[in-house]
């Protein structure tokens, strides 16, 4: 499915031009979604991406979850592994935040 994208232009003033779509995705509101209000990821993540919304959902408003719900994960992980191992421990970070599955 090819998703035509575009959130606006930019005139020769150098004025933003916004389509409906911008408007679109800056009315998402990630808190009120099934898939994303208790999401632990809600806060950096705010309802992932709008392309991926609409390949999923069909409109741009709606969850835009993919793989990026591990990246998130994986990330945080790290950081707080890095950055706080005295606080945190792998182990615990895989309790509090689980496990990403295998690719396979
Ligand atoms: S990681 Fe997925 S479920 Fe969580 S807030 Fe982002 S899009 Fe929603």
């Amino acid at each position: 499915m090819k998703i035509n994208i575009v959130f606006g232009k930019i005139t020769e003033e150098g004025e933003f031009k916004p389509t409906p779509f911008y408007y679109d995705v800056e009315a998402k509101d990630p808190t009120i979604l099934s898939e994303c209000k208790n999401c632990k990821f809600l806060p950096i993540c705010m309802g992932g991406c709008a392309a991926e919304s609409i390949r999923k959902n069909g409109h741009p408003n709606g969850s835009g979850c993919d793989i990026s719900k591990y990246i998130w994960k994986e990330g945080l992980k790290f950081y707080l592994a890095c950055y706080h191992p005295r606080i945190f421990k792998e182990t615990e970070l895989i309790e509090i935040l689980g496990k990403t599955p295998d690719k396979n």
